[in-house]
């Protein structure tokens, strides 16, 4: 029968991470990656251009657009989406690789791209994080300096969607501090400390 525990999903698990630009995801990804090394991430292929001081094969497989169009054509990628005017993709492999040798898997990617995976893998956990409140995100957002204030509207724009598609996901994460948020991700990452009602 049923013992006590026996609910507890044990085998290795697929998370997706999304939500909108400027909620802080790479710093909430970044920090669960210390809180727990033994967590896989998964590295992109893109073929936007490295910012200064992104390094080829560790914050993304820098592509250009022929080979991203092979890599497609190939099947190698998980989910492939178009954001803001770069391809960026989930290499298959790697993540097939994780789930297999047992590690949790991580995949911090936007609303298209999570969508895919949800219909490829069905398993897969779906996260959204997301501001304490819509002001946060546009001080957030405005607040960076480095953006015109167009592309600013743009991205307020798509990140009023992403909000929208809260339903669509497993659980939600509150961004209000990144330490905190991060602890509450790890706890759908691992397995074992929390269940997905499947029913
Ligand atoms: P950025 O150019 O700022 O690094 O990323 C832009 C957006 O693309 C972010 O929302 C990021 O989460 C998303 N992204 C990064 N890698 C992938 C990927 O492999 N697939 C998809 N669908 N989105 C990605």
């Amino acid at each position: 029968g049923r013992g006590p525990g026996s609910d507890v999903v044990v085998r290795s698990r697929l998370t997706v991470v999304s939500g909108p630009s400027g909620v802080g995801k790479s710093s909430v990804v970044a920090e669960l990656r210390l809180l727990h090394p033994d967590v896989y991430f998964s590295v992109s292929a893109t073929t936007r251009p490295p910012r200064p001081g992104e390094v080829d094969g560790m914050h993304y497989h820098f592509v250009d657009h022929a080979e991203f169009e092979r890599m497609v054509e190939a099947g190698e990628l998980l989910e492939h989406a178009e954001y803001a005017g770069n391809h960026y993709g989930t290499p298959r492999g790697p993540v097939e690789v994780a789930l297999a040798e047992g590690r949790p898997a991580v995949l911090e990617i936007e609303l298209q791209g999570a969508r895919q995976v949800r219909r490829a893998m069905p398993e897969a956990f779906l996260v959204m994080l997301v501001p304490p409140t819509w002001e946060t995100l546009v001080s957030r957002l405005t607040g960076r300096g480095t953006e015109d204030e167009d592309v600013v509207a743009r991205r307020l724009a798509v990140a009023k969607d992403e909000l929208a598609a809260e339903a669509e996901f497993d659980a939600v994460v509150v961004n209000a501090d990144v330490r905190t948020a991060a602890e509450e991700l790890l706890t759908w990452v691992l397995p074992g400390t929390s269940t997905r009602d499947t029913t």
